[in-house]
């Protein structure tokens, strides 16, 4: 069998952004690029690895997953942090809109 991994944009919430989540929850919240089915893990890599690139900041390696649904592994890279409003609302502007152009 053919596998490969594709990489989907992951976000993880810090600050403001995870006001209404339990604190104990550190998230990289995905959507498979295999079927679109919207999935999440524990966050592993640490703070430190994430970099200030393209005006977010970000871990450009990433981590790897397993689709729940259709359980393909893909890659989640890059990981985005966002901590607020303000910062969600670009997040989508920017990657949300790239993601939506690859898919066609
Ligand atoms: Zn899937």
């Amino acid at each position: 069998m053919h596998r490969t991994s594709l990489e989907t944009v992951g976000i993880r919430y810090t600050g403001w952004a995870a006001l209404n989540r339990d604190p104990l929850e550190d998230t990289v919240e995905y959507t498979c690029p295999h079927c679109g089915t919207k999935g999440a893990k524990a966050a592993r890599r640490p703070r430190a690895v994430y970099h200030f690139t393209d005006g977010f900041v970000q871990d450009l390696q990433g981590e790897m997953s397993a689709c729940r649904k259709c359980r393909k592994s893909l890659r989640v890279a890059p990981v985005v942090l966002v901590h607020d409003r303000e910062e969600q609302r670009r997040f989508n502007a920017v990657f949300l809109a790239e993601l939506e152009v690859s898919k066609n």
